[in-house]
C-alpha cells in the first residue's frame, strides 16, 4: 500500500496547531529530512546524519526542500547541502540551525519531552514556509558563484544545475509559487536520462559486492578469512597509498622498501598522508599502525601482503618466490599489478589458491575503486578476503578475472588506439581531449597520459615486444597484422614522458607542471610524422571522434563479458566511473551503450570496422551482435545471453 503523498502530508503537519517536533534517531536524508522541515522543531540523536542527497540521483529534493532549507538556513548553506548532497552529523546540523536540540539519549524521549515543555506556545514562528528567505546585499554574486562552480564541477550534469535554479526560486517567489518552481524542475529531471543513470549506477555500485565467478564461487558462500596485520613491499607512489589506506583500516602494516633513500621519503610523505587525511575527516591519527622495514624478512607473521614494486614480471616473480618461503601459513599474497598475470605469479609460490590481484588507483588512499582479481586457482575464500578487505578500506570491491589489462587497463588499450589513430588522421591531441571532456570525462585521454606518464605505457609495450626504434615505412605501422600507431612510443624517445618531464601530448612550464598548454612542437612533429607516413590530414568532426573512442571501448567491454571476466555490466560500470573518470550521470559505458541503443552502437562500429578493417578492435564482437539481434533487451537482462565461460575458479 502507498503512503499519502508527501507533500500534503508535510502542508498538513506544519499546519497543525499542535507542535510537531521530529525526532531523529539515525538518518534523516532527502524525504525524511523535508519531513522533518515540515515539523515545527527538530531534536535528533547526536550519532544522526542528516541531507538532502536526491542530487546523487540526478534529483532534486522535491517534496519542499529546496524551499525550506534556504529559508531555515540561508541561501550559501542550503546551496552547498543541496548541490553536493552532502550528509551532515548532528553537531553540524545543531551549528547550522537544522536541528534545534541534539541528545546522546532517545532522540524520541526527548522530543516528547520538548514537546511538552513547549505546549500551549505559539507556533507563527515555527511554520518554516511562512519565513522570508535571509537577504544579502550579495545574494545575486553568491548565485553566479554557484551556478559556475557547479557548472565546473558538474561536468554536464544538469540536476546540480537545476538544484540551484530551485534555490533560487525559493528567494525569488513567495513559497507557493516556489513550490510549483521546485515541482517543474523536478519533473524536469525525472523525465531526464540522467537521473536514469544515476539511479542505475547507484544499484549497480550495490550489485558488485555481491560478486560471482563463473565456476560458481560467489559471496555468500565464501568466507573471508580475518586480517589484523598486513604487509606492503615497495613503497613508490602506489604502496605509500595503499599502507595510508591500510593503517585507516585499523591493521597494523609492516610497509618495506629495500630503496634507503625512497624508505627515508616514504616515511615522509606517508605522515604526511596520514596528517592531512586524520584532519580531513576528524578521525585519530594512524601514524603508529605503520612499521617500516627494509627487508623483506619482516613480513613472517603478517596474514596478508600487498606486492606493490616495479611492473616488472621477473621483479615480481622472485618476490612471490621469496613471500611463499618467508610468510606463516595461509597468508594471501596479494599483487597490485596493473594487468600482469595472477595465475604465473601464484606458479610461483607453495599455495596458488592464496594468491589474488588487488589493483588500486592512484592515489591509492583516495581512489575508491579496488579491482580484486581471480586467478584460474585463486581460492573463493582468498577471493572474499580480499573483497572484504577492500570494503574495510572504504573501497569499492569488483571482483574480476584474471586478463592483460583485467577489466579497466584492458578496455583502455582500444580506447586509447583510437585516439592515436585519431592524431595520425588529423586530429590534435586538444582536439580528442576537448570532444571527451565535453561527453564529460574528467579530463581527455592525452591529459591523462601526460599525468600517469606516458612512460609507463611505453615500458609495457617494450617488454610485450612492440616498440621497434627507428622503424620506418609501412611495417612501422603493423604489428601482428593490425594497425599500430608508434606516436606513444616516438614521444618518449624524445624524453617526453607527460608533466613529470614538463612535456608530454602538452607542454607544462616545468616539469612537474600540471596545467596542459598546446605544444606548437607537437604539431609540427605531427604534421611530419603524417609526411613521413603518407598520411593526409583531414577535418575529423566531433561525432566521429567520440564515436571511435567510446565504442571501441564499449566493444571490449562487451568481449569482457563474453569472456566471463568481468560477471554483469554493472561491474564494468563502477569500474570506469570510480577508476577511469566516465561521467557517472551517463551510468557507465555499457549503460551508455544500451542508452544509445546497441543496433547503433553495432552499425556504427560495422561502419568504422568496414572503413578501417585492419583495426580489430572495430570489429563488433558477438555478444553485442547476439544482443542487437535479440532486440536489444534491457541492461539486467543481458547476462542471459552470455554463454557461460569455462570454469576459471
Ligand atoms: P614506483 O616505481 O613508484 O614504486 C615501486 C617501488 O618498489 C620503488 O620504491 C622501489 O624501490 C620498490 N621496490 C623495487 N623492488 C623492491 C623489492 N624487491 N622490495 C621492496 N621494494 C622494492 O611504482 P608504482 O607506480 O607505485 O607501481 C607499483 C605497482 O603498482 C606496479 O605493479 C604498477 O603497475 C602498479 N600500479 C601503478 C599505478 C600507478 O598509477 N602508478 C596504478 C595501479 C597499479
Amino acid at each position: 500500500m502507498r503512503g499519502p503523498p508527501l507533500v500534503p502530508m508535510i502542508h498538513l503537519i506544519e499546519a497543525a496547531e499542535k507542535p510537531v517536533v521530529a525526532a531523529v534517531e539515525g538518518v534523516a536524508l532527502g524525504g525524511g529530512l523535508e519531513l522533518a522541515l515540515g515539523c515545527h522543531y527538530r531534536i535528533a540523536h547526536s550519532k544522526a546524519r542528516l541531507g538532502l542527497p536526491e542530487v546523487t540521483l540526478g534529483l532534486l529534493p522535491g517534496a519542499g526542500g529546496t524551499q525550506r532549507l534556504p529559508r531555515l538556513i540561508g541561501v550559501p548553506a542550503a546551496l552547498e547541502l543541496i548541490t553536493t548532497g552532502r550528509h551532515v552529523t548532528a553537531a553540524e546540523a545543531l551549528q547550522l540551525g537544522i536541528v534545534d536540540e541534539v541528545t546522546d539519549h532517545s532522540a524520541v524521549d526527548a522530543a516528547v519531552k520538548f514537546a511538552q515543555s513547549v505546549a500551549g506556545k505559539s507556533l507563527d514562528a515555527r511554520r518554516i514556509s511562512t519565513y522570508l528567505c535571509p537577504r544579502s546585499p550579495d545574494l545575486a554574486e553568491i548565485f553566479e558563484k554557484a551556478m559556475k562552480e557547479v557548472r565546473r564541477s558538474a561536468r554536464g550534469a544538469i540536476a546540480p544545475v537545476t538544484c540551484v535554479q530551485a534555490v533560487h526560486a525559493s528567494v525569488t517567489l513567495p513559497y507557493a509559487k516556489g513550490m510549483e518552481r521546485e515541482r517543474e524542475l523536478f519533473s524536469t529531471l525525472f523525465t531526464s536520462g540522467q537521473a536514469h543513470a544515476l539511479q542505475y549506477y547507484f544499484f549497480a555500485q550495490r550489485a558488485v559486492s555481491r560478486w560471482s565467478t563463473p565456476s560458481g564461487a560467489r559471496w555468500d558462500t565464501s568466507k573471508p578469512r580475518p586480517v589484523r596485520k598486513a604487509a606492503v613491499i615497495g613503497l613508490g607512489t602506489m604502496g605509500r597509498g595503499i599502507s595510508v589506506s591500510l593503517a585507516q583500516a585499523g591493521l597494523s602494516v609492516v610497509a618495506v622498501e629495500t630503496q634507503e633513500k625512497q624508505l627515508l621519503e616514504a616515511k615522509q610523505a606517508v605522515s604526511g598522508m596520514l596528517e592531512r587525511s586524520a584532519k580531513r575527516r576528524g578521525v585519530p591519527l594512524a601514524d603508529d599502525k605503520i612499521k617500516y622495514n627494509c627487508s623483506v624478512q619482516a613480513v613472517a607473521d603478517v596474514d596478508l601482503v600487498i606486492e606493490a614494486v616495479f611492473e616488472d614480471m621477473a621483479l615480481k616473480k622472485t618476490i612471490f618466490q621469496q613471500l611463499s618461503g618467508i610468510c606463516k601459513p595461509g597468508t594471501l599474497l596479494c599483487t597490485n599489478t596493473s594487468g600482469l598475470d595472477i595465475d604465473e605469479l601464484a606458479s610461483q609460490t607453495q599455495s596458488p589458491e592464496l594468491v589474488v590481484g588487488m589493483h588500486f588507483f592512484a592515489p591509492a588512499h583516495v581512489m575508491k575503486l579496488l579491482e580484486v582479481v581471480y586467478g584460474p586457482r585463486s581460492s573463493p575464500e582468498a577471493l572474499a578476503t580480499a573483497m572484504e578487505m577492500g570494503k574495510k578500506m572504504g573501497k569499492v570491491s569488483v571482483a574480476v578475472g584474471n586478463c592483460r589489462g583485467f577489466v579497466g587497463n584492458r578496455m583502455l588499450k582500444p580506447y586509447l588506439e583510437q585516439a592515436f589513430f585519431l592524431l595520425e588522421e588529423g586530429a590534435t591531441p586538444e582536439q580528442v581531449d576537448q570532444v571527451l571532456e565535453e561527453f564529460g570525462f574528467a579530463m581527455g585521454v592525452f591529459k591523462v597520459s601526460d599525468l600517469s606518464g606516458l612512460d609507463v605505457g611505453w615500458k609495457v609495450r617494450k617488454a610485450d615486444g612492440l616498440v621497434v626504434p627507428g622503424s620506418t615505412g609501412k611495417s612501422a605501422r603493423i604489428r601482428g597484422g593490425s594497425r599500430y600507431s608508434p606516436l606513444g612510443d616516438l614521444l618518449c624517445e624524445q624524453g617526453r614522458f607527460g608533466q613529470k618531464t614538463g612535456r608530454g601530448w602538452y607542454q607544462y612550464d616545468k616539469p612537474g607542471g600540471r596545467v596542459a598548454k598546446p605544444d606548437p612542437w607537437l604539431h609540427g612533429f605531427l604534421e611530419e610524422y603524417r609526411a613521413r607516413h603518407g598520411l593526409v590530414a583531414r577535418r575529423i568532426d566531433h561525432q566521429e571522434m567520440l564515436e571511435r573512442c567510446l565504442y571501441a571501448l564499449i566493444n571490449e567491454g562487451f568481449q569482457i563479458l563474453q569472456d566471463g571476466i568481468a560477471a554483469g555490466p554493472e561491474d564494468i560500470d563502477v569500474i570506469y566511473v570510480l577508476g577511469y573518470g566516465w561521467p557517472r550521470h551517463r551510468g557507465g559505458p555499457m549503460f551508455y551503450a544500451g542508452l544509445v541503443g546497441l543496433d547503433k552502437v553495432l552499425e556504427r562500429l560495422e561502419h568504422y570496422h568496414q572503413v578501417y578493417p585492419d583495426v580489430l578492435g572495430l570489429k563488433p564482437c558477438s555478444l553485442i551482435r547476439k544482443l542487437a539481434a535479440s532486440s536489444s533487451p534491457p541492461i539486467h537482462r543481458w547476462r542471459e545471453f552470455i554463454q557461460k565461460p569455462r570454469s576459471q575458479l
